[in-house]
């Protein structure tokens, strides 16, 4: 399955580190690419960091507005899944979720419009109890996954962890 995540609603210094953790969370359970707007783009390098150390190629872009996006994604097949308290029960729809080929995934921020909800294909609450945009994201992306996402190894990577019980265990690539 491919999966995007557009993560809208942003307040500018004030989410920052909510939006890196979105995308970190996006990149390390398997999503392809992360839309974003109004954010410091600092936010770009810290990802590419990650992925020039952690190995893959997760993208990151910058849009102007969410609804060009996800009216584009629609037409390239995406189903849009929307993010919210107010939504169906995940335990209800994981299954017809799975079932698809290309997903945008919507997080908010702040208050979300009204228009998204119409928008959307599949309105999911991760329990109906406000909590987290990180959280509810790595939640529905495990569901929908079963854990696949955690078996990927990037030969790219510089740094690769050997799991182990006790302390920490870390293969360096040498370049020549
Ligand atoms: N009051 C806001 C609204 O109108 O949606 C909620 C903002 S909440 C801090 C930020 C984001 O976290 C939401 O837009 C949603 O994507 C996600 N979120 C929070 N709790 C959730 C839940 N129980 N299920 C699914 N997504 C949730």
């Amino acid at each position: 399955m491919k999966i995007e995540v557009l993560r809208i609603g942003q307040r500018v210094v004030r989410d920052d580190r909510v939006t890196t953790h979105v995308a970190l969370v996006s990149r390390a359970f398997g999503v392809s690419k992360i839309l974003l707007n109004e954010v410091n783009p600092d936010i770009k390098k810290t990802i590419f960091q990650v992925n020039k150390n952690w190995g893959g190629n997760f993208n990151v872009e910058f849009i102007d507005g969410w609804k060009n996006i996800l009216k584009s994604k629609k037409d390239e097949s995406f189903k849009i899944v929307h993010l919210t308290m107010y939504g169906e029960n995940i335990n209800a729809i994981a299954e017809r979720i799975e079932q698809e080929k290309k997903i945008l995934i919507v997080v908010g921020a702040e208050k979300v419009p009204r228009e998204i909800y119409d928008f959307a294909d599949y309105n999911v609450a991760i329990g109906n109890q406000p909590h987290s945009e990180i959280s509810a994201l790595a939640v529905l992306l495990d569901r929908i996954q079963h854990g696949k996402q955690f078996q990927v190894r990037y030969d790219s990577a510089l740094r690769r962890i050997i799991p182990t019980n006790k302390g920490k265990k870390v293969v360096r690539k040498t370049i020549e």
